[in-house]
């Protein structure tokens, strides 16, 4: 498929590093230890192209993986952007604030933007700092996925209840796509493949 043809790109600590706006970008954010890298990792069958937050180095950076089109391998046909994760209490709030900063640049002026998946622990719900992620996301008019991850760790009826309960938060801040996910236990995947491959090459 075209997820598990992702490579590493480039890394950039600023927005101005970025290359160039070009192939539709979807992009991963949530909360440190959400489950973003594993699923990253997980929806491009791959087991470590994208680094966990309790990895020191290369979190702290935006992350571009290039979809290379099968034909040109030299060409890409979309990206997925790692973005880095929020919500560390040690985090001081001067980095704090030069995250958002980032972060909701990148979601307002980034033209290459289709797409975002946002990473909820589905045992936590909407934390704070996510509530205010979706609410810079939907001006943007961008299609949101949110993975429900560690699905596995509630048994199937708290499951659904946890999702039911946060689709309802959701659905008040706009068309948000809601889905249990596991990386583990691989809930989700093939839904949430079918929407990524989607938005990068409809
Ligand atoms: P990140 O910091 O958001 O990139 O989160 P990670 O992907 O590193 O995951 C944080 C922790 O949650 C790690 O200990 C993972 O092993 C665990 N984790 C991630 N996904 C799952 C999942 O689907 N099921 C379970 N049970 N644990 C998970």
């Amino acid at each position: 498929s075209l997820l598990t043809r992702a490579r590493f790109f480039v890394s950039a600590a600023r927005l101005d590093q970025l290359p160039p706006p070009g192939a539709p970008e979807v992009c991963f954010v949530g909360r440190s230890n959400s489950g973003k890298s594993s699923a990253i990792n997980v929806l491009a069958g791959q087991k470590r192209l994208a680094f966990s937050s309790r990895t020191p180095g290369r979190t702290r950076l935006i992350n571009l993986f290039s979809l290379p089109d099968p034909i040109d391998p030299e060409q890409a046909l979309g990206f997925l952007v790692d973005l880095p994760g929020y919500g560390y209490a040690e985090v001081a709030h001067k980095e704090m604030a030069h995250w958002g900063d980032v972060l909701g640049r990148y979601l307002r002026e980034r033209s290459a933007l289709a797409a975002v998946v946002l990473m909820l622990d589905i045992r936590r719900g909407l934390t704070e700092q996510d509530r205010n992620l979706v609410h810079w996301i939907a001006p943007t008019q961008r299609p949101v996925l949110v993975l429900l991850t560690k699905a596995d760790k509630l048994p199937y009826g708290q499951r659904m209840r946890a999702v039911a309960a946060i689709r309802k938060e959701l659905d008040e801040l706009g068309t948000l796509r809601v889905i249990p996910f596991s990386a583990t236990h691989r809930i989700g995947i093939e839904e949430a493949t079918t929407s990524i491959e989607t938005w990068i090459s409809p």
